[in-house]
């Protein structure tokens, strides 16, 4: 065993169907976890579970709106199997000038990036105070640091995504579990094509990226095995960027 071994873990993904949240599936299962796919559609974890399969582990699947009512959200959560480690992945973003963005499109921003993060880290969190051991990774943003252009909502809820993973750090820390964050960069994903539609903003960002591209969702995948595994047992409240160096420039 190494100290990143994950086997006889459980881990649940959210969106895992594609994107970051595939590669973390797909990294956590090659370092010996069982996961729980999360997607809106089954079909849409079809792909991702045959690759997990293919390293060897279970794939289970979890089919759920995360905009659902947060009663209907927490009761469906408490009904899955014990999870050792959730990573809560799914995300949205809506692009326009704030004050083209109206009360629902804020809301179904936050409902997704921050209310359901609260109400799944509740659900599953209370099995793993219980029996003393879990980990969650939350998924946070260069935007949990900075204010981004037109994107309001998604920044907002960045930044309450980093507090509450310190929030819930300081309570659960001295019972066995850790909470921590992933900050991910500029990633080659579809909640980023239409600034890689757009050449001049493009290459914008790849100049500002010190390691000189975009990142791949697979980038992410070490970070979140070290987070999920027994080497991070002593991190706590922390969010990990992973950015090719933009926030040290
Ligand atoms: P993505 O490819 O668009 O993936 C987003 C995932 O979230 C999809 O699986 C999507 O499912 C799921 N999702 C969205 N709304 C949902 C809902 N109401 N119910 C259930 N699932 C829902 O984008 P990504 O870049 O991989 O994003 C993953 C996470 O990384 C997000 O939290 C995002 O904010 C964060 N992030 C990304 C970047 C980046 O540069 N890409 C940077 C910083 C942070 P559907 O396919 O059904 O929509």
């Amino acid at each position: 065993m190494t100290p990143f071994d994950l086997a006889g873990r459980v881990a649940l993904v959210t969106g895992a169907g594609k994107g970051i949240g595939r590669a973390i599936a797909i990294g956590l299962a090659r370092a010996g976890a069982d996961v729980v796919l999360h997607g809106r559609r089954d079909a849409d974890l079809d792909e991702v579970a045959s690759a997990v399969r293919r390293e060897g582990r279970t794939a289970e699947r979890w089919v759920q709106d995360l905009a659902a009512e947060p009663e209907a959200l927490a009761v469906a959560a408490a009904a899955l199997g014990a999870v050792d480690i959730l990573v809560n992945n799914a995300g949205v973003i809506h692009r326009s000038p704030a004050l083209q963005q109206t009360y629902d499109t804020w809301r179904g921003v936050l409902a997704v990036n921050l209310d359901a993060v609260f109400v799944l880290t509740r659900a599953l969190g209370a099995g793993m105070l219980a029996r003393g051991r879990g980990k969650v990774i939350t998924v946070a943003s260069l935007l949990s640091f900075q204010g981004g252009l037109n994107v309001a909502g998604y920044t907002a809820s960045k930044h309450a995504v980093a507090g509450l993973t310190r929030a819930l750090a300081n309570e659960w820390s001295a019972q066995g579990v850790q909470v921590n964050a992933i900050a991910p960069g500029y990633i080659e994903t579809a909640n980023t094509d239409p600034l890689r539609a757009d050449a001049d903003r493009e290459r914008a960002i790849r100049d500002r990226i010190p390691a000189g591209r975009w990142g791949s969702p697979e980038d992410l995948a070490g970070a979140a095995v070290f987070l999920a595994s027994p080497a991070a047992d002593y991190v706590a409240g922390h969010v990990l960027v992973v950015d090719g160096g933009w926030m040290a420039r």
